[in-house]
């Protein structure tokens, strides 16, 4: 595994979404499992609950489960089948105190300005009220979402001295290659050394295995929630060209329908293509 950690807003989703086209190589976002892993989960409390016990026991009950999480995150890599190839994994949950044998250079950590991850949340929960059609819970509780994730990305800094693991600091407005720039740098002994994807057959079913998560995911996101309206994703294109970096921004069932006869999903092709 090539491990993106980090707190919540600092861009570690799009960035390595970047890496992943770049350097051929397996993305795993642990968002895109996160009902899936519910399930498989022993009962825990509510958020809100955890929350009103305040921001360090709720802090203290997500690194909990994201301990947990960790084992199921192997197992659902192992399922990919990938041989020697790294998958880039990333998500919140991954702690620096958690990297273990991790080697140098191996992974990297983004934390988010406390301005900068106000402006996430706010954004995320917009995008959620505007599926749903109308206001969600959180929208009263993100100043209490915020402290814990203050406390948390504070964690991530102090694990990540104790450790050696380098940490990027993402400014209200990050200036994203500079950040990228900076992770690829912090990175490069993994994407020096790292076995690629080939082109072709498996690339193409490995871009569907990513695919397929984010479709389960917008699934079971859409009914957990009651939303109103399909959630849409930006399918990455199953083309197998080393490198491509086409995206189709649809839903769940846009998706289905497009790859409904077994064929990859191809996200390049002008609107003419499209139609076909
Ligand atoms: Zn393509």
């Amino acid at each position: 595994m090539l491990w993106v950690g980090g707190a919540q807003g600092a861009g570690k989703t799009t960035l390595s979404w970047q890496l992943s086209r770049a350097n051929d190589l397996p993305l795993h976002s642990i968002d895109l499992w996160a009902y899936d892993h519910l399930a498989r989960l022993p009962a825990d409390d509510s958020l809100g609950e955890q929350l009103a016990r305040g921001p360090e026991a709720a802090a203290d009950a997500f690194e909990a489960t994201s301990r947990l999480r960790l084992d199921l995150v192997l197992g659902d890599i192992v399922a990919r089948d990938l041989g020697k190839v790294p998958a880039i994994v990333e998500g919140p949950q991954l702690m620096p105190g958690f990297a273990g044998q991790l080697p140098p250079g191996w992974g990297i950590w983004l934390v988010p300005d406390p301005a900068r991850a106000r402006l996430v949340r706010q954004e995320r929960l917009a995008k959620e009220e505007a599926l749903a059609s109308g206001p969600v819970t959180g929208r009263s509780r993100v100043d209490r979402l915020l402290q814990r994730d203050a406390l948390l990305a504070g964690r991530i800094r102090a694990g990540a001295a104790l450790s050696g693991r380098p940490v990027i600091e993402v400014p209200p407005v990050p200036d994203w290659p500079a950040i990228a720039a900076a992770a690829e740098s912090a990175l490069a002994p993994a994407l020096r050394s790292a076995p690629r994807l080939t082109p072709g057959s498996e690339l193409s079913l490995q871009r569907r295995h990513e695919n397929m998560a984010a479709s389960r995911q917008g699934r079971l996101w859409m009914r957990a929630a009651g939303l109103t309206v399909m959630p849409s994703y930006p399918f990455g294109c199953e083309c197998g060209t080393s490198g491509c970096r086409a995206t189709w921004m649809t839903t769940p069932d846009g998706y289905a329908a497009r790859t409904a006869s077994g064929r990859p999903l191809t996200a390049h092709g002008t609107p003419v293509e499209d139609a076909s």
